[in-house]
């Protein structure tokens, strides 16, 4: 009996074909369209191995029925969405794709960051709605991105990368990690402050770091209010580490200036959202690593982890450290 793997969203053909060789295939058949639960459920309790998108939910109580799984592999560096611990009392392996969407990455929170600082989105609106009459002096003004403090919460993988590029606009780069990373300050020229200092003084604040318990709302109203009036804020790792209703305030009563976000608390946003209805937020729904080489590239990554386990093999890329758990 060929092993079996499950496929929870229908993924180009040709990125399939090479597991298709090898193992049986079962794939979820909508692209827009989340896997059901109950199917999910079923498929946990039969196959050897699960290939996942971050907007599927691998609880513990999900994972109880398991019986064949050996390897989780998720289209996504973060990984917030499955039980890690749990998988590892299993016994399953979880990998996930770092590296090959950093820049992919930094390109959209920097992207995200020129866009909202300079109110892309608000201008464009008013532009298709006829609104634009004239050349107006003040019209549309935002503020600066170049010469400015970006502060980088997370100096990770993703978290260098933007500081590589906003040096290119010349802008002084403060960063906060639980740790401090030398090697980085000397080569990027990057400072690391307190996150409260971070704070005050940056312009620009985007956030990198994966959703954790720690990082749970990490940024809410105390720290919002410690912002500059004339800030923005990027948020580009997982919803839930900026709390939105303290950011909702802060945005509608111009506390800090505007903020771009790539993330949720619940994705896809609802439409009636309340920040949905402030002018001063640019929103885009998640696509971070949304480029068609780096999306193939983390789906190449995930067949090689899987056919890695299903063959014997220690796969790249292993989040929950089973190796020495074994
Ligand atoms: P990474 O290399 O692991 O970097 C994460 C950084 O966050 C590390 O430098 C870490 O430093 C810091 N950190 C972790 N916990 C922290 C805490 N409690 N307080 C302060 N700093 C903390 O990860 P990456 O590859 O750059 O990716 C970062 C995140 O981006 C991912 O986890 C993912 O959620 C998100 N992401 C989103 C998209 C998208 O489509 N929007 C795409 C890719 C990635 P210390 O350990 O020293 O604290």
């Amino acid at each position: 009996m060929k092993p079996t793997i499950f496929i929870t969203r229908k993924l180009p053909d040709e990125l399939v074909a090479p597991l298709k060789e090898k193992f049986t295939v079962r794939m979820w058949d909508s692209e827009e369209v989340a896997v059901t639960k109950a199917v999910l459920r079923e498929e946990i309790a039969q196959v050897d191995a699960l290939w996942t998108m971050l907007s599927d939910t691998i609880d513990r109580d999900m994972l109880e029925s398991a019986a064949n799984l050996k390897v989780i592999s998720n289209l996504a560096v973060g990984f917030n969405n499955i039980d890690i611990e749990a998988a590892k009392e299993k016994g399953i392996i979880v990998t996930n794709t770092p590296d090959v969407l950093t820049e992919t990455t930094a390109d959209l929170a920097f992207g995200l960051l020129l866009a909202t600082a300079r109110r892309f989105n608000s201008a464009e609106k008013d532009l298709r709605q006829g609104g634009w009459l004239s050349w107006t002096p003040m019209g549309f003004t935002g503020m600066d991105i170049h010469g400015t403090t970006l502060g980088i919460i997370g100096m990770g993988r993703i978290g260098e990368a933007v500081a590589r590029r906003a040096k290119g606009f010349n802008m002084h780069v403060l960063y906060h990690n639980r740790n401090r990373k030398l090697e980085t300050e000397e080569k990027y020229d990057v400072e690391y402050v307190e996150l409260d200092d971070l704070l005050k003084q940056a312009d620009h604040v985007v956030i990198l770091v994966p959703f954790t318990e720690e990082t749970k709302e990490m940024i809410g109203e105390r720290e919002l209010s410690l912002m500059k009036k004339t800030a923005t804020l990027i948020s580009v790792s997982r919803g839930g580490i900026v709390d939105e209703v303290a950011l909702y305030d802060a945005l509608k009563n111009e506390t800090i200036f505007a903020a771009g976000l790539d993330v949720f608390e619940t994705e896809p946003i609802p439409l009636r959202h309340p920040l949905l209805t402030l002018p001063n937020i640019t929103a885009v729904p998640h696509i971070g690593s949304a480029s068609v080489e780096t999306r193939r590239a983390m789906m190449k990554m995930n067949v090689e982890a899987i056919t890695d386990v299903l063959e014997g093999r220690e796969p790249k890329d292993q989040v929950n450290s089973l190796a020495s758990a074994r």
